[in-house]
């Protein structure tokens, strides 16, 4: 931003990994009078919600709703279904699944990790080789994350099913898809997920401040024996109440509406067209880094984000300066790096209420603001990515035509 300027001009690039741009329809919907909350025009809204937000998870299923963020989902998910010092075998695919990790440790739950060097998401290979050694059935869950955020890594959850199944191991699956529900093909029952942990800030459009656990009959099962201490997050209260379309406490209201216009939102666009969406938007940013000659942080091709691009910086660059600079210049913000590779990538997130001219308008900052930084690439990025959505918009119009 230039000297003596007191406000930045015109919008700002939010290239995050969510929260997500807010469509003004959510907003709107969110502003609106505060309703009873134990009358029945809130029954309705309730209703509404938790059927709607099944549709999503593809279950029919109870999903639970928490005014909590994704954190609270994930403890959520563990206090329901298990009993102190059980063990859970986690993945290590990056920041997310290790704050997970840490989160089972601090609750009185025995973690183990299959680690990875954060540059691929969950191999099901490993966890079906280590459920095969567990010959005492210890091992009570099995925790991946869908689509780990801090690395762009998307795992293969039906695959990680058919290893638990194929080892013949009684342990549930958990499975955190905060930043891949809603953005690309998520499947609860299909794929036998026991707990699926969503969030709203992500491909739901709406602000943070509200996690998901949909729940099978396996995990409701569990529920019934599981000792670790619950009362927030307990889902026998939760369950009950929602029959009648209540909550054991105040809920969140405005989200309720927000969460309801999401919902109506993503369903008119039609959830395939809102996948197809994010595959394109998600190919034509990996197109724009490889054409600037950066690298991918995620080395396996077969397990690339549809939400997330984490970007390397060449060595003697520091990501973390570029992120900055470009905040200042353009006014636009990306994703931090953690870890092992703190410093060495930026992660452009291409998730939410986003169409390709908005990513292009990101996209084509992120040029500039490399050439700026003085960081070493070859140009053309752009005009890769707008020559790829060109490209994939003539072929769904000429198939839309036959
Ligand atoms: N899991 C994943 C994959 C996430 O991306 C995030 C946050 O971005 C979380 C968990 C934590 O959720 P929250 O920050 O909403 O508590």
């Amino acid at each position: 931003m230039a000297k003596n300027s007191s406000r930045p001009v015109g919008r700002h690039f939010l290239h995050i990994p969510g929260p997500t741009p807010l469509p003004d329809r959510v907003l709107r919907a969110m502003d609106t009078p505060i309703i009873d909350h134990r009358g029945p025009e809130f029954a309705r809204l309730a209703k509404k919600c938790l059927e709607g937000i099944k549709t999503i998870f593809k279950t029919t299923n109870p999903v639970i709703i928490y005014t909590a963020t994704g954190t609270g989902a994930w403890e959520a998910a563990l206090v329901n279904t298990m009993s102190p010092g059980d063990k859970v075998l986690m993945v290590e695919t990056g920041q997310f699944a290790t704050l997970w990790k840490k989160m089972a440790e601090r609750i009185g739950l025995k973690p183990e990790f299959i680690t990875t060097d954060w540059r691929q998401g969950t191999d099901p290979k490993a966890i079906e080789a280590r459920l095969r050694e567990d010959k005492g059935k210890e091992i009570k869950a099995v925790c991946i994350l869908h689509n780990e955020t801090s690395t762009g890594a998307l795992s293969p959850v039906a695959e990680v099913r058919k290893a638990i199944d194929a080892a013949g191991h009684p342990a549930l699956l958990m499975v955190d898809t905060i930043s891949s529900l809603a953005s690309t093909d998520y499947r609860h029952d299909e794929w036998g997920v026991d707990v699926s942990v969503g969030g709203a800030q992500k491909g739901l459009m709406m602000p943070p401040g509200m996690s998901f656990n949909a729940i099978s009959d396996k995990a409701i099962a569990a529920n019934k024996t599981a000792k670790m201490p619950k009362s927030f997050f307990a889902w026998d209260d939760m369950l009950n109440m929602n029959k009648v379309g209540f909550f054991p406490y105040t809920p969140g209201t405005q989200m309720l509406h927000g969460l309801a216009t999401g919902i109506e939102m993503l369903h008119e666009e039609g959830l395939d067209n809102v996948f197809a969406r994010h595959n394109r938007l998600a190919e034509a940013t990996r197109r724009a880094v490889k054409a600037w000659g950066l690298e991918n942080l995620n080395k396996n091709a077969a397990q690339v984000s549809p939400t997330i691009t984490a970007v390397m910086v060449p060595d003697g660059h520091d990501a973390d300066q570029f992120r900055a600079l470009a905040l200042d210049a353009f006014n636009i913000s990306y994703g931090a790096s953690f870890g092992a590779y703190a410093g060495k990538y930026f992660r452009i997130g291409h998730l939410g209420d986003i169409n390709g001219g908005m990513l292009i308008g990101g996209l084509g900052i992120t040029e500039m603001a490399l050439s700026l930084a003085g960081i070493p690439h070859k140009k053309g990025g752009v005009q890769a990515a707008m020559d790829y959505l060109t490209a994939a918009h003539g072929s769904a119009a000429k198939q839309a035509a036959e």
